[in-house]
C-alpha cells in the first residue's frame, strides 16, 4: 500500500496542500509536544476527535495571500489573529512560533507545490476536549480557479439577512461579533444559497438593514472621489484588506470615510467591490439582480486593491 492510503487518501491522489503543526499537538506525526513547528504529512491526519475545532468550531483562524514565496499583510493579520483569540479567552498565541512556522509552511511549498497564489490559513483550536491541550496548525494551498475568475470577471450578488442589529457585538460579546472565528458554517451556508440561485457571492444586511460585509470579504463603495466601507463597530469583521486599501488611496488623493451603507446607497455609487486578502478583488456586477457597470475608475481601484494585498 502506498504511503498514506491506508488513511484514506484516494490511490495516486495527494493532497496538492502544505501542513505545518505549529504547537506540536498532532496525532503522533510531527514531533508531539515539540517547541518548534514541523511540516508534516498532509496525506495523515493530524487532529484528534476531540479537538474542539471539529466538534464545536470553537477556535480562531486566519488567511494569508502567499505570493512568489512572499507572505503579505503579516502584521495586520497577526494583529487580528491576537485580537481574536482574546476574544475567545483562548490562551495568547506566541506570534513569533507562528511566524517561524508561517516561513517553513511558504518554504515547504514553494518545494513541494510551487504554485504562483497561495492561500496560507492559521488554525488555532482550544484543543482537545479530554486534555484541554490547545492545538495549532497551517495549511498553504494553490487558489482556486473560482477565485481568479472573480477577480478577472466580477460576481453577482445576493443581499442576505444577517438575522441580527448591529449593537449585537455591545449586548452580547459572547456572540464574537468582530473575531475570526471557525464557526464560518452560517457563511459557507449563505454563499451555497445564492450559488443555488444563480448568484455567485453575498452581501449582507442587518435587521435595521445597514449593508454589513460578504460571508469572506469586506464591502467597499465608490462615490464620485470616496471610497466607503460600513463602520468595524457596524458587526463585522475588521477587514485587512479594506484597511491597506484605505491607507493606499487615502496617498494616492482619494477620500475614504467609514459610513453606514444602505442598499439604495450601493445602488446609488459608482461600484461596489468585495475585498479580501485572497481574492484581492471582485467587483459587484449585480446586486439581486439590478446591473451595476463598470466606472471609469474601476482599473484604479483594482490596481490600488491589489497593491494592498501585496505590497
Ligand atoms: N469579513 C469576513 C466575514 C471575512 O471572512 C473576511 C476574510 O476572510 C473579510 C471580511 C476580509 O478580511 P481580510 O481583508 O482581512 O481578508
Amino acid at each position: 500500500m502506498a504511503e498514506g492510503t491506508q488513511h484514506g487518501e484516494l490511490a495516486g491522489t495527494r493532497p496538492s496542500v502544505v501542513v505545518v503543526d505549529v504547537l506540536g499537538s498532532g496525532s503522533g506525526q510531527g514531533n508531539p509536544g515539540a517547541l518548534e513547528p514541523a511540516v508534516v504529512d498532509p496525506a495523515v491526519p493530524l487532529i484528534y476527535a476531540d479537538d474542539l475545532a471539529a466538534v464545536r468550531g470553537d477556535g480562531v483562524f486566519e488567511t494569508l495571500m502567499l505570493r512568489d514565496g512572499q507572505v503579505h499583510k503579516l502584521e495586520r493579520h497577526s494583529q487580528r489573529f491576537l485580537n481574536s483569540a482574546a476574544m475567545l479567552n483562548l490562551p495568547e498565541p506566541d506570534i513569533e512560533l507562528w511566524h517561524r512556522a508561517t516561513t517553513l509552511a511558504a518554504e515547504a511549498f514553494s518545494a513541494d507545490i510551487g504554485a504562483d497564489e497561495a492561500a496560507l490559513r492559521w488554525v488555532y483550536s482550544r484543543g482537545r476536549e479530554s486534555t484541554g491541550r490547545p492545538s495549532g496548525w497551517i495549511t498553504v494551498a494553490p487558489i482556486s480557479p473560482e477565485v481568479e475568475a472573480a477577480r478577472a470577471e466580477g460576481v453577482d450578488v445576493m443581499t442576505a439577512e444577517r438575522g441580527f442589529r448591529i449593537d449585537l457585538s455591545q449586548r452580547s460579546p459572547w456572540a464574537l461579533v468582530g473575531a475570526k472565528t471557525l464557526s464560518y458554517a452560517a457563511n459557507m451556508a449563505a454563499l451555497r444559497a445564492a450559488k443555488v440561485q444563480g448568484f455567485s457571492d453575498v452581501i449582507f444586511i442587518s435587521d435595521e438593514g445597514q449593508v454589513l460585509e460578504g460571508p469572506t470579504s469586506s464591502v467597499i463603495a465608490v462615490k464620485g472621489n470616496t471610497l466607503l466601507t460600513p463602520p468595524t463597530d457596524a458587526g463585522i469583521l475588521p477587514g485587512t484588506t479594506q484597511a491597506a486599501l484605505f491607507q493606499i488611496a487615502q496617498q494616492q488623493g482619494w477620500a475614504t470615510e467609514q459610513k453606514s451603507l444602505t442598499l439604495k446607497d450601493l445602488l446609488d455609487s459608482d461600484g461596489v467591490w468585495l475585498v479580501s486578502s485572497v481574492r484581492a478583488y471582485a467587483r459587484v456586477k449585480s446586486i439581486d439582480g439590478h446591473k451595476m457597470e463598470p466606472p471609469a475608475c474601476a482599473g484604479q481601484i483594482e490596481a490600488m486593491a491589489w497593491q494592498a494585498v501585496t505590497s
